[in-house]
């Protein structure tokens, strides 16, 4: 089966065809650096940071550009309350993105532009706009003009008359007609500003993106994505400006993907209700991989609801691949027999077919949910092989550990268990016991099975010698 994806512009499934043969380019809307961000926010960053290892996994070379915004009426609100400046601020709060991404193991994106350091770009993408017919200048401010855009509400499907019901003139704006966006903001005092053809001044939210996608990616890119807030205004006005920009009849985008909202008591988790916890504080909570694998576990398009509950699944669902892991790792040293006569063709065939289906379930639309279902046959496969054979061949570890691997390369779910610093202290503690055991000195070494049991890890002596687990 080949790549399909929702597509949001025609509200359809479709096969991913790319523009060019065997390269992506994606273009994934990032954070405004004003703040931590919170889980709500994580969750495009780790379905498309999934997507993005899917399709370079299905041998396609991936050009990555996730932004930065770092220039806005939120970020010059928090600079003036911190009494430092907007470039501090988005210093500081970069920053702390990349902290928390990296430990939720969301990958670098391959370029990470951010909007300040691109005003060049951007004022040339609104002089062509102005060019080509479709931007105005009052006072200062640039505009786009929607009227004179036909497509204008193509991918939110509204005709202009709804969308004109919603739209307002805020205080100060100096527009025609109520529907046009800024494209560019004359200066204000004590806000940041930079030279342009209009006078000083700054960008409007929307345009950085058009700007910077066309900048790295070109003027019409495969696919972009965000959360399904950004699908009107932002994707829609994005799309508006780089066309209109081009004038080429291309697309801006041939492929728009939007994550549905991770809610909190039934209610969108956002900074502005205030119903929100930080990634930061979620990771020192939870294990990164559990906050992935529950972000992992619904359709990237539903809409998935954050609780305790759904995060201890999570977490017992981590540990049993863990587990799964950790126990191969120990049968590798204790148990390999190339004389075993377990059936290693019959196991190869059960996990190529399993292979095919998680493949089938990440090109249906990247349905990771159903992907990790697969992996848990497959880990139920090399449990019970585990479990009713004594002794296994070399080519059975080699084969079971290849799949694990493979997959986590792309979840990010298992992580690595021979690396795991807690793991080299339980090794060091068994080592201790079995130790303290053979010397009977039975009260150290109950002391030490007691104090991994209240740490949750259950040893088991086998006639190879000690294993352990985390309890489910
Ligand atoms: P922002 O920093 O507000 O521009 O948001 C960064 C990304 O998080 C955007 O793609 C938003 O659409 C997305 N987002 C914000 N809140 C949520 C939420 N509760 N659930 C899922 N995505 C969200
Ligand atoms: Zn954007």
């Amino acid at each position: 089966m080949s790549l399909v994806l929702f597509n949001d512009l025609t509200r359809k499934k479709e096969e991913f065809i790319p523009i060019k043969p065997g390269q992506v380019s994606f273009y994934s809307c990032g954070p405004t650096v004003y703040d931590y961000f919170h889980i709500g926010n994580a969750r495009p960053f780790i379905v498309f940071d999934v997507l993005r290892r899917w399709l370079e996994h299905e041998g396609y070379n991936v050009k990555f550009v996730q932004n930065f915004t770092d220039i806005d009426d939120k970020m010059i609100h928090r600079a003036h309350k911190e009494n430092i400046t907007v470039q501090e601020l988005a210093e500081r709060f970069i920053n702390e993105y990349n902290k928390d991404a990296d430990s939720l193991g969301i990958k670098r994106p391959d370029v990470a532009p951010r909007a300040t350091e691109h005003i060049q770009e951007i004022i040339n993408t609104i002089s062509r706009i102005i060019a080509n017919g479709h931007a105005y200048e009052s006072n200062g401010d640039v505009y786009f003009d929607v009227k004179s855009w036909p497509k204008y509400g193509t991918l939110c499907k509204q005709n202009l008359e709804d969308l004109e019901s919603g739209a307002r003139v805020e205080p100060g704006e100096k527009k025609r007609d109520p529907l046009d966006f800024a494209l560019w903001k004359a200066e204000k005092p004590g806000e940041p500003s930079w030279e342009s053809p209009w006078g000083k001044g700054r960008p409007g939210w929307h345009i950085e993106c058009s700007a910077m996608s066309s900048k790295y990616l070109g003027e019409n890119i495969d696919i972009h994505s965000g959360g399904v807030d950004l699908m009107f205004p932002h994707h829609e006005n994005e799309a508006a400006q780089s066309e209109a920009a081009s004038n080429s009849g291309k697309p801006f985008v041939n492929y728009w993907l939007h994550n549905g909202f991770l809610l909190i008591d039934s209610e969108k988790m956002s900074k502005s209700l205030g119903n929100f916890m930080t990634a930061r504080a979620a990771l020192e909570k939870y294990n990164p991989l559990a906050l992935r694998f529950f972000m992992l576990s619904a359709h990237y398009r539903s809409p998935i609801n954050f609780t305790p509950e759904s995060l201890e699944q999570a977490e017992s669902g981590v540990m049993r691949l863990r587990n799964c892991l950790s126990d191969l790792d120990f049968a590798a040293e204790n148990r390999v027999n190339d004389s075993s006569n377990f059936d290693v063709k019959e196991f190869d065939a059960k996990l190529k077919d399993f292979h095919a289906k998680f493949a089938d379930s990440m090109n249906d639309d990247f349905n990771t949910a159903a992907a990790i279902g697969i992996l848990f046959d497959v880990v139920h496969l090399i449990n019970t092989s585990l479990k009713e054979n004594e002794t296994l061949p070399s080519e059975f570890f080699k084969l079971a550990k290849k799949y694990l691997l493979e997959y986590d390369n792309i979840l990010g779910i298992i992580g690595d268990v021979e690396s795991d610093s807690e793991s080299d202290e339980i090794n060091a503690l068994i080592q201790e016991r079995t130790q303290a055991r053979k010397a009977k000195n039975f009260a150290r070494s109950d002391e030490i099975r007691d104090l991994l049991k209240s740490r949750g890890i259950i040893l088991e002596d086998t006639p190879q010698g000690t294993k352990w687990k985390r309890e489910i």
